[in-house]
């Protein structure tokens, strides 16, 4: 059973991410999936680009229904869709949206044509399209023929304003396609991907205002380590605050040995510290300085933030409102107490030159010094106990009660 995943309307901003498997490879696609999933990503894009990809796909659809795994799958189709779709019925129906890229449907007179075949597909299936303009696809012929127009006009646009402009245009004029063979605005997704964050915010912005389009928001080619992300996030940062995006993409490169989750976790960072959405207890670290001269203070909050992302594929159903929950790792008594103070759960453990002890304040008060050598191993039983108590569902906050009938007379 696929799991309903709203985007768009009032619907909170959703997460999504790419697999990097081959698709006909069912087995190392399923274990991505499911890691994907259980980091919290809320829609899972695969790449469908073989007949021998599109054979795996219904196949990949059940064994993570057998795992227990409902979360939607995406098809991304270039090129060769309007074939796989028709060619694979199992794999049009068990995925749960179409993504449909207009420059790369095809080439001349068939590229209407193919088009037109994909969306009755999604039409026949009964399956939402994320229209996906990329600026590394743009429709060639579209774009040759807009520089003609603009050469001739008295105040032409610059480059990359007609770069831009041909996006929009391209996204648009699809999407008017797409409803013009019958496939209702409401099950039409817009996105139109730059790599270039002043770029993008000028795209979507312009999107935004004309049409009413569910938006995909996500930096294209966004890049490597902390280039990636301090990209990704200044763009989407600016454009969420705007209101602007229905579901978010961090497109990162993983660095060798790192994991594809990666881009999930950052995707929810950004949506968390923003205040839009919580996913994950976050822990509030000081930087450290020259009051600290041990790591300790450091692979503590690592520990624990580790801990509690880890802990987050359960307590999500158990503890109901324990991923807005905040947890101060701080490095001496300077800031420690206050920002201790002001986090449901903080620590504040000693700087260099102070008594070795660690003061733990729950809900803004004091309630234990920790010292010795099992400071970590404490500190986390008291999260757990806290966890517990403040989110079981019935729990701590929760009084028994029963419902009282009133009757209208
Ligand atoms: S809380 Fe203490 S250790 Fe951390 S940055 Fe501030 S002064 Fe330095």
């Amino acid at each position: 059973m696929v799991g309903h995943v709203p985007v768009g309307g009032n619907a909170p901003v959703v997460v999504q991410s790419m697999t990097n498997t081959d698709t006909a490879d069912a087995a190392s696609t399923v274990q991505q999936v499911y890691d994907l999933w259980q980091a919290g990503s809320e829609l899972v894009r695969i790449t469908v680009n073989s007949p021998e990809a599109a054979a795996q796909v219904g196949s990949i659809r059940k064994q993570l229904d057998a795992m227990g795994c409902n979360v939607p799958l995406v098809g991304d189709f270039h090129f060769n869709g309007h074939k796989l779709l028709a060619q694979y019925p199992d794999c049009a129906q068990a995925l749960a949206k179409y993504r449909i890229n207009p420059g790369n449907v095809g080439k001349g007179s068939k590229r209407d044509e193919q088009f037109a075949a994909m969306i009755e597909m999604a039409i026949k299936y009964d399956k939402p399209v994320r229209i996906g303009v990329n600026w590394g696809s743009l429709d060639q012929a579209k774009m040759a023929r807009m520089m003609d127009e603009n050469a001739k006009l008295a105040e032409p646009l610059s480059s990359e304003a007609l770069m831009r402009e041909a996006l929009i245009q391209s996204a648009l004029e699809s999407a008017q396609q797409a409803e013009d063979l019958g496939l209702p605005a409401d099950r039409i997704i817009i996105s139109c991907k730059v790599s270039d964050v002043q770029d993008l915010i000028l795209v979507y912005r312009e999107l935004a205002k004309r049409c009413q389009y569910p938006l995909h928001l996500g930096l294209t080619e966004a890049g490597m380590g902390s280039k990636g992300i301090v990209a990704s996030t200044a763009a989407l940062s600016v454009l969420l605050q705007e209101g602007i995006g229905d579901t978010i993409r961090v497109s990162l490169t993983p660095e060798p040995g790192e994991l594809r989750t990666k881009e999930v976790v950052v995707a929810q960072e950004i949506l968390q510290t923003m205040g839009i959405r919580s996913f994950t207890p976050l822990v509030t670290a000081c930087p450290g300085c020259g009051r600290t001269t041990s790591t300790f203070f450091q692979e503590l909050a690592q520990k624990i933030q580790r801990y509690l992302r880890e802990q987050m594929p359960v307590w999500r159903s158990t503890y109901p409102g324990v991923e807005s929950m905040n947890v101060a790792v701080m490095g001496c008594v300077v800031n420690g107490p206050g920002e201790s103070k002001l986090a449901n759960i903080g620590i504040s453990l000693p700087g260099t030159g102070e008594v070795p002890v660690a003061p733990v304040y729950v809900d803004g008060e004091k309630t234990v010094t920790l010292k010795g050598e099992g400071i970590a191993e404490e500190f986390q039983a008291i999260v757990e106990d806290y966890v517990r108590s403040r989110y079981a569902e019935g729990g701590a906050l929760r009084r028994e009660n029963k419902s009282i009938p009133i009757k209208a007379v």
